[in-house]
Formats: structure tokens, sequence, C-alpha cells
């Protein structure tokens, strides 16, 4: 018996030296029931609709760690699809603010202090919570979305079994995207922004799926019709 075969492989061999991915792939099964769970690219947030409960990834401990879960209670409308979103409830304070003409906030600051923000004087903390897509979006839909959800969050109903997927931004993520919608609200009224000084204290973070619709060939939040 002779063996004639010279060379072992008659594919090109790539050799990439220190250029291994720095993730690792994690196998998704669900924690609490053991179904496979969906998962879309670069997601960092997961739905269970076998048990219906959620879960975030977390990079330390490379674990899926809990996430409460609410839907939009939206039983009227016919949505194409669940987006997530995080509900960050938060503690806000104002420490300064301007005392000229312009002092008044109307942003998402505005909308969380409710009827403070036209007192001039008013100071201290309030709660409110921020609603932050998870999802990605263009920087215009992302920071209307936040706009809208934040001031007027919707009526919140029961878990439902559809699936959640495209939450590629954790709870670290969000929080930042909270600091810039509220900039981003205020920009308008720079010496607003220039004599502003507040503080965020993130607390309990969780998540909310919102419905979507397809008209056409645009996604909208079938709540305020926000294309994303
Ligand atoms: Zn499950």
């Amino acid at each position: 018996m002779s063996e004639e075969t010279v060379g072992g492989s008659t594919e090109p061999v790539e050799v990439l030296e220190d250029a291994r991915p720095s993730f690792e792939l994690v196998p998704l099964d669900c924690p609490t029931c053991g179904a496979a769970v969906e998962a879309s690219g670069v997601d960092v947030v997961f739905y269970c609709t076998a048990c219906r409960n959620g879960y975030s990834f977390d990079i330390e401990n490379n674990a899926l760690e809990p996430v409460d879960v609410a839907f939009v209670a939206a039983s009227h409308i016919a949505a194409h699809d669940y987006r997530p979103f995080w509900l960050l409830s938060a503690e806000v304070e104002i420490r300064r603010r301007g005392g000229g003409r312009g002092g008044d906030i109307s942003g998402i600051l505005g909308a969380l202090l409710g009827s403070r923000s036209s007192d001039r004087r008013a100071m201290g903390a309030v709660d409110g919570t921020f609603a932050i897509p998870a999802f990605h979006s263009s920087l215009d839909s992302t920071i209307e979305l936040v706009h809208r959800y934040t001031r007027a969050l919707p009526e919140l109903g029961e878990r439902l079994g559809e699936r959640l997927l495209g939450g590629c931004y954790g709870v670290d993520d969000a929080e930042k995207l909270a600091h810039f919608a509220v900039i981003a609200s205020e920009v308008d009224k720079p010496d607003v922004l220039k004599q502003l000084d507040y503080r965020i204290r993130f607390g309990a973070a969780r998540l909310l799926g919102v419905p979507f619709q397809l008209e056409g060939e645009v996604w909208r939040d079938a709540i305020y019709g926000i294309g994303v």
C-alpha cells in the first residue's frame, strides 16, 4: 500500500495571527426553560418566546442575566414585529440652571420634571423613566423615539409570546443614549444648555416590547408612527 498523496489539503490555508475576533459564541438556550432563544447578529438582549422571560448578556460573567420585560398594551394593533426598548428608571436632579430668559427646560428633562420645569427656582430631584431603543436605527429616529416614548410612555400590558429581536444595545449603551437625548432635546436653546447642570442616577432597567408595522418599505412604530 502506497500513499502518494502529497500535502494534506487542497484548500488554501490562511494564517490569521492574532486576528481572531474578540468575542465568543455562547450557547443561547433559555436559562429558565431550556428552549432555544432566537438571536440575530450582534444582539445583547434576548427574549424567550417559550417562557416569556428576558435576558441581557453580561459580558463580564459571560452569562445571560434575567431582565424584567413588559410589552406595550396594544391588542387593537396588528403588529408585524416587536422591537426592544430599554426602560430606565432614573432620578433626575437639576443642580443649577440659568436665570435668564432662556432658563426654561422644555426637552426631555422638562417632560420628566413636569410642572417643575416652568418653576425657575425649583431644584431637587424627580423620578422618571427613560425609554431608549435597544435596537440600531438612525440617530434622528433614535432621538425621536426617545423623546416620544419618554414623554408619553404607552400603557404597558402583559408579556407576549412574540419575538423581540435586534436588541444590540445593553444597559450601559442605553444610559449613554439617554444623556445624549437629553442634550439633543435642549440643543436649540444654547443658553439653557450652557447653564444647565443636571445629574441622572439610573436605577432598575427592564425591557419593553414595542409593536412595529411595515408600511411600504419603512418600518414604523405602531404607536407614534416614527420611521426607523
Ligand atoms: Zn424560556
